[in-house]
Parts: C-alpha cells; sequence; structure tokens
C-alpha cells in the first residue's frame, strides 16, 4: 500500500544545513567564502546546502499537480518514495493534498526534479553587515566594501564571492553555487 500525499510527507528527507554535506570542492570554497565574510563582521547564516532527490521529487511532482494540471495518476514512481500522488483516484483530493504540499514546502519557484542542491554543489544563505564589509578574497586581495545593499547581492562581495568559486544566481537572493546556476 502506498500512503496519500499530503503535507505529513514535508517533513521527510529533510534539506541539509551542513557545508559538510556539499562536494569536497565546493564545500572546502563555501568554507573558505564563509570564514572570510565572518572575519570581516558580517553574519552568515546558512539555510540549504544538499537536498536529498526524493526531497526534490516530493517538491517538484507536489508543484505539477498543484499548479500546473499534471495528472496525477501519470506520476512517475521513485524508489524509496512509496507515495500515493492519485489519492485513491480522487482528483480533487490530489490536487488539494498537493497545494498542501506546495504551501507546507513554502515553494517560491516550481521545484526542478535536478539542481545545483541535489547535486551538492549549492548553498542558500543569508548575509548581512553593518557600516564598511572589510574581506580578503580568495587571492589575497583586500577589500572595503562600503556600498549597499549590504547583503548577498551586493555587487563587490558577488566578485568577491566568484574568487572563491562561489558564483552568485543573482535571480534567486540566497542561492550561491560552484558555476551561479
Ligand atoms: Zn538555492
Amino acid at each position: 500500500m502506498s500512503e496519500p500525499s499530503g503535507p505529513q510527507w514535508c517533513p521527510r528527507f529533510p534539506t541539509s544545513t551542513s557545508l559538510d554535506d556539499l562536494t569536497p570542492d565546493f564545500g572546502d570554497a563555501a568554507k573558505a567564502f564563509i570564514s572570510a565574510m565572518k572575519k570581516g563582521g558580517a553574519t552568515v547564516s546558512v539555510a540549504a546546502t544538499y537536498r536529498p532527490p526524493e526531497r526534490a521529487y516530493l517538491m517538484h511532482w507536489c508543484c505539477m499537480i498543484g499548479g500546473s494540471g499534471q495528472d496525477p495518476a501519470a506520476v512517475p514512481p521513485m524508489a524509496g518514495v512509496n507515495i500515493d500522488w492519485s489519492c485513491g483516484h480522487n482528483l480533487a483530493a490530489a490536487k488539494s493534498a498537493a497545494r498542501a504540499m506546495m504551501a507546507k514546502y513554502e515553494i517560491q519557484y516550481p521545484a526542478a526534479l535536478v539542481s545545483r542542491h541535489t547535486q551538492r554543489r549549492a548553498v542558500d544563505m543569508t548575509i548581512a553587515w553593518q557600516g564598511t564589509l572589510r574581506i580578503t578574497d580568495f587571492n589575497g586581495a583586500a577589500h572595503a566594501i562600503a556600498s549597499s545593499p549590504r547583503d548577498g547581492s551586493n555587487s563587490e562581495l558577488v566578485g568577491v564571492g566568484k574568487s572563491f568559486g562561489v558564483i552568485k544566481l543573482l535571480s534567486d537572493p540566497p542561492h550561491w553555487s560552484d558555476d551561479g546556476h
């Protein structure tokens, strides 16, 4: 028996917030960049690193059913996720359950099945500082960042991140990865 879809699935397969769950190369780059920011007095809060593929599967298909007209009965199965997207072939219940999952996940954008997060190559983090952020980049050059905004979208900070191999995706405020995707 499979279990009907619904928000009780959302806490399962949690997203990691540990930098140790990233690939060794990107994990080291992210640690060095974060350490440099903290040394300069910035606060850095990591919200997400590795997203298990099972979670990506749940997030993707609840969006497709709840928001895009996907036939719940036609969703491909995933090993290890014994979910009944069709809720016993009750379309209204299936859509309602999928929307409840979208709400619980607080989905902002339709979720991709494969992303830099499932590949252990991305970090979501909130960054803030006051006044001027004095930070040394990967090449040893000192920067005094006095410009606004004082957060992760600051273009000078984006340049410093790049020197470490941590690349900003500007359209997604907390998101950085090894290639900007
Ligand atoms: Zn992200």
